[in-house]
């Protein structure tokens, strides 16, 4: 017979229906892996139980534990990777733009809004507004990359939004 080739012969199916009957059956005696303790019968519901009812909680318990630790850290290094990637790729952005703008002027624009979103006209206050620039430097960057002409954004290009103003209008030119 070539190698990997299997016929299932009738002493093969008797032999397989053996070790199920065996898997089925409860064995007499069993001793918890953990805590050692001797299950009694009325304990026992499997051939292949390792723990009492007590442990079996415990290391199920351990083993969530374990799964959620490990699922909370990659995402928590997916986000830091993330994060970092935004904050390089704007930096590069930030390289091929011009600003020319002082903070002073920026601040007192913040101010005139007395912490009013312009475009929502809910409050958040003027130290959680955000720098939304008008034409969006991801445009600026693509065009800078075309023509090589940097963009100059004076005080009239920019404006305060709100954050969640500012996610919504992204690379939109508004
Ligand atoms: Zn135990
Ligand atoms: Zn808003």
């Amino acid at each position: 017979m070539p190698k990997g080739v299997y016929t299932r012969t009738e002493k093969h199916k008797r032999n397989i229906k053996k070790v199920l009957r065996g898997r089925s059956l409860k064995p007499k005696t069993l001793k918890c892996l953990k805590c050692n303790h001797k299950l009694k019968e009325i304990e026992i519901t499997s051939s292949r139980q390792k723990y009492c009812k007590k442990c079996k909680k415990e290391v199920r318990r351990n083993q969530k534990k374990i799964i959620l630790q490990k699922f909370r850290k990659d995402n928590k290094e997916k986000a830091g990777e993330q994060r970092r990637k935004d904050r390089m790729k704007r930096r590069a952005i930030e390289n091929n733009i011009i600003e020319t703008f002082t903070n002073k002027e920026w601040l007192e624009k913040l101010e005139k809004t007395k912490g009013f979103c312009p475009e929502c006209k809910k409050w958040f206050g003027v130290a959680r507004l955000t720098l939304d620039h008008i034409y969006p430097i991801s445009k600026a960057n693509a065009d800078f990359l075309k023509t090589g002409i940097k963009r100059v954004y004076t005080i009239k290009d920019v404006k305060p939004l709100c954050l969640s103003c500012n996610c919504k209008k992204g690379g939109n030119f508004a």
